[in-house]
């Protein structure tokens, strides 16, 4: 709720639609297969549900890009809040879609070692598909809400920013991320929680957690949104 209040005050009903299109494509990946995805044990919890700091963390930059905006309109910040908004579709897009993958998905820094579905860093054709497929949807339903004055970037933009966004929580996730064990079941996870319990970090950097990951990555959509209006 807060968020959206933001980026309509901020940006006006259509960068609004826009978040409602993230939301929805995010929900609908989210339940697709969810029975198969928790037997897998990758998928969401809580029928789905995201807690605040998910939100934040997704939501986070679009709301602060919404509020400049408020101040000082500009494409500048149209483009980056369109590619922010579908770095995060891409990305929620790209694992929910990867964890039913029949192909062992690579890790990106090691294409030659094989992770499990839904590991951080870990890559696969149809997650890529995914990620491209959400960020095609963010920017075709937003062409004609005329936040770009040229109408024909819109798409380009979000297809860009999305990928990069994605590729960039990709390479993260695989490089630097927080690995954590449960200390209850001993299952390897990126979670600070676990069976009630927080995690014991085992490897990466302890504050770059999977939110962390995720503002990152928004940062890094946006700006590759913003080079596409630029060149
Ligand atoms: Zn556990």
């Amino acid at each position: 709720m807060a968020v959206g209040v933001v980026i309509v005050y901020g940006g006006g009903f259509s960068w609004f639609i826009v978040v409602a299109v993230f939301f929805v494509l995010g929900v609908a990946f989210t339940l697709y297969k969810y029975g198969y995805k928790r037997k897998l044990g990758g998928a969401q919890g809580k029928g789905g549900a995201r807690n605040w700091p998910h939100i934040l963390a997704n939501g986070g930059l679009a709301s602060i890009i919404a509020v400049c905006n408020y101040f000082a309109p500009s494409a500048a910040l149209a483009a980056m809040f369109l590619g922010a908004v579908s770095t995060s579709a891409a990305d929620t897009a790209a694992t929910e879609l990867g964890l039913l993958s029949h192909s062992r998905p690579k890790l990106i820094t090691h294409p030659s070692k094989w992770v499990y579905p839904g590991t951080s860093g870990g890559v696969s054709p149809l997650g890529f598909a995914g990620a491209a497929f959400a960020s095609l949807v963010i920017g075709a339903l937003a062409t004609p809400l005329g936040i770009l004055s040229d109408p024909y970037l819109v798409i380009p933009g979000c297809l860009v920013g999305g990928l990069f966004g994605a590729v960039v929580d990709s390479l993260i996730g695989a490089g630097v991320q927080r690995k954590g064990e449960c200390v209850v079941c001993l299952k390897p996870t990126e979670d600070l929680k676990h069976c009630g319990e927080p995690t014991k970090a085992i490897g990466g950097v302890p504050y770059i957690e999977n939110n962390v990951v995720n503002v990152l990555s928004t940062v890094a959509g946006a700006a590759a949104a913003l080079a596409i209006l630029l060149v």
